[in-house]
């Protein structure tokens, strides 16, 4: 059991030390669920900020230098704005608001600069970026909206404003093509964003079903091993109660009745655990015919308590299969996890005493 708890340690140690320390700056520190929406949405804005100051800051300062001081100011603003979103998307990680704090500058932008042409008059060159940081920040839905209006926007500066194209002597047709291009790559955006998100929700309902497989064990629908320790270890609960309990000559049920009649009173088994179970308690197959109960906010005198009401239930409890009829018992360790005793400590406790329970006649619940 002890070697299995390690090789479980083992594998969430490797897991943390895979990320590179360099991500945790755009993930703000938080890489515990690299799969969680929120976690890829804050990673996604960070990275965006962070691409934008690197462009808008030079950008600014080459402005300024070219005597451009509207345009100039408004890209240093953009780079301290994208800084500042940053600092706050650290502190509190609310990606809804700091997603508009990239996006809407960069709206305002990018129609400034296709209306005053910019450095030398290239302004428009960049409007190319919108379309894929509009739908990745705001998803299909509100992203296609908001380049709707962005592309009627550039419309009305291109065709029906006094814009910068007709200061530098381009080819008349170039307003259209910038359009049409323009057009072209929301769409090809648009088809990547939604094969994106098909895929990534496809991603996340496999993700979900592994993840049931992985923590519940199928006969009884309970928390197995897995899914118990990583429950435990995640708790934020530095002290609790643990209640391992194990079913008295399991082995004679399969012998004399059958392998289904043992799934069956396995089934049960769990039953009558899970209904006696208080609000703050959790319980697992642990193993074969072993259960793992764990429960939090009470006393160790509490927690022998309940061990004692589980133990009677099932004691009293007639299990019926089809025309056989029979009754089981269960014996207890119990041991608590509290800041001098490790989780792993409390389940070799836990075990000592079952085992003492066992030695000294069964049906019973060991506590020291
Ligand atoms: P003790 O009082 O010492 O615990 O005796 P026991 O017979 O319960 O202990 P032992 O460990 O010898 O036997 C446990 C049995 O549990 C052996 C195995 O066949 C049975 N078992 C384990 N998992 C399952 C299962 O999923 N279904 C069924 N039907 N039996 C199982
Ligand atoms: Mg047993
Ligand atoms: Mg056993």
């Amino acid at each position: 059991m002890t070697n299995k708890l390690d090789e479980l340690k083992a594998e969430n140690t490797l897991k943390n030390k895979a990320k590179p320390s360099w991500l945790t700056f755009f993930y703000v520190g938080t890489t515990d669920d690299i799969f969680s929406e929120d976690i890829r949405r804050v990673f996604i804005i960070n990275l965006f900020a962070s691409v934008g100051v690197l462009f808008t800051l030079p950008l600014g300062i080459v402005a300024l230098y070219e005597r451009k001081p509207i345009l100039g100011s408004f890209l240093l603003l953009i780079a301290l704005l994208y800084t500042v979103n940053h600092l706050y998307l650290r502190r509190t990680h609310n990606h809804a608001l700091s997603g508009n704090f990239v996006i809407y500058p960069l709206y305002i932008l990018m129609i400034y600069l296709v209306y005053t042409g910019g450095v030398k008059g290239t302004g428009h060159v960049w409007i190319y970026c919108v379309p894929a940081v509009a739908l990745f920040l705001h998803g299909m839905k509100k992203g296609l909206i908001e380049l709707v209006f962005f592309t009627l926007a550039l419309i009305i500066t291109m065709f029906f404003t006094n814009s910068h194209f007709d200061d530098f002597g381009y080819d008349p047709s170039l307003k259209s093509r910038i359009l049409f291009s323009f057009i072209v790559v929301v769409f090809l955006s648009g088809i990547y964003e939604y094969s994106m998100s098909r895929f990534n929700q496809e991603l996340k309902e496999t993700s979900a079903k592994l993840k049931l497989v992985a923590y519940r064990d199928p006969v009884t629908e309970l928390l197995n091993r897995r899914g118990m320790l990583q429950r435990l270890e995640a708790s934020s609960y530095s002290s609790f109660h643990l209640l391992l309990a194990d079913v008295d000559f399991f082995k004679r049920i399969n012998d004399e009745y059958g392998h289904d009649v043992g799934d069956y009173a396995l089934v049960e088994l769990a039953n009558l655990i899970q209904t006696s179970l208080p609000e703050k308690g959790l319980a697992s197959r642990w193993g074969g015919e072993e259960f793992l109960i764990a429960v939090c906010d009470c006393s160790e005198q509490e927690a022998y308590t309940l061990a004692e009401l589980i133990r009677h239930k099932i004691e009293e409890h007639e299990f019926v299969y089809s025309d056989h009829k029979f009754r089981m018992t269960l014996s207890f360790g119990i041991a608590t996890m509290n800041e001098s005793t490790t989780l792993r400590e409390a389940i070799t406790l836990a075990d000592g005493r079952l085992y003492h329970a066992k030695r000294a006649g069964r049906n019973q619940t060991r506590r020291n």
